[in-house]
């Protein structure tokens, strides 16, 4: 009988546990929410002046400057692209988070793609001695039927991670198809700084930066991560990532996706 009731007892515990446990993920997901409610509109807000400063910058760089003056509009116009991506991730991140994201699809050229996201980064990678290298395996075909700027927006990210993390050794982007399933699989490995074990998980939360605070090293907004993933999500497919801290990290994208033949130049139809 003691038994009995210890048990139950337990169970009557654990079940409050789980209730608390429910109501204080409830609550967490309702704040967040208010959150990204209140950026979106915020950020919307912010954009018009914002493009409006950007078009001026414009203009003035295009006028007669002398070398410190054209240095001064470079950075305004430097921190007005900063200003604008991120107010661009917010609004993306409150429409995935409303449901309202919408996908394109569209016939896209993956090794023109892969070969102009190469050519953005080597030299930014070169700069700080790391090489990059592209390798796509044959399997991969040559178009494809996706959502290209989405596609090209995580790759961005992920790159631009990559570069931005690493300063010693490669980073190496390895591009594979599988077939069964008719999926795309990206992985971006570099030797870079690593992320702790313990804050892997973390990492694609809303503003999660392993190096947080206002003393940090790395610029960013701790958002580029949680949007490519849910990206991925609605597009049916993940993005994971492993990691060993001070050895590098590695993430892998993988999208379903309809491969598309790329016709041959002979074979088209010529127009009458
Ligand atoms: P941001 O780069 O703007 O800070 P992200 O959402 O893209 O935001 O990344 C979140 C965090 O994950 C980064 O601040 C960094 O701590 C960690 N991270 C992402 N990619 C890498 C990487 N390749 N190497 C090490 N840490 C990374």
């Amino acid at each position: 009988v003691v038994a009995v009731r210890q048990s139950s007892m337990t169970t009557k515990a654990l079940q409050d546990a789980n209730t608390e446990a429910r109501s204080e993920r409830q609550k967490a997901e309702v704040a967040s929410a208010a959150k990204s409610d209140f950026l979106a509109v915020i950020s919307h807000e912010i954009r018009t002046p914002m493009n409006a400063v950007i078009s001026a910058a414009n203009l003035l760089r295009r006028t007669r400057l002398d070398r410190e003056q054209r240095e001064h509009v470079s950075m305004l116009l430097d921190a007005g692209d900063v200003l604008v991506g991120l107010l661009n991730d917010v609004l993306d991140l409150s429409k995935i988070e409303a449901g309202k994201m919408q996908l394109e699809s569209s016939v896209m050229d993956l090794r023109e793609k892969l070969g102009s996201l190469g050519r953005l980064w080597e030299p930014k990678a070169a700069a700080n001695g790391v090489r990059l290298k592209i390798e796509i395996d044959p399997g991969v075909p040559d178009c494809v039927r996706t959502d290209p700027l989405r596609l090209q927006q995580m790759l961005f990210n992920l790159l631009s991670n990559a570069v931005k993390f690493t300063d010693d050794g490669s980073i190496t982007v390895s591009v594979d198809w599988r077939d069964a399933d008719s999926r795309l699989v990206i992985a971006v490995a570099d030797t870079g700084v690593g992320i702790p074990a313990d804050r892997l998980a973390r990492i694609f939360d809303s503003f999660e930066q392993v190096d947080a605070g206002t003393t940090r090293k790395y610029g960013g907004t701790g958002l580029g991560l949680a949007i490519s993933r849910k990206l991925a999500e609605i597009m049916g497919g993940r993005l994971t990532a492993e990691s060993v801290e001070g050895e590098g990290s590695t993430f892998v994208l993988s999208l379903p996706m309809e491969a598309v033949s790329k016709p041959a130049a002979e074979t088209r139809r010529k127009p009458v």
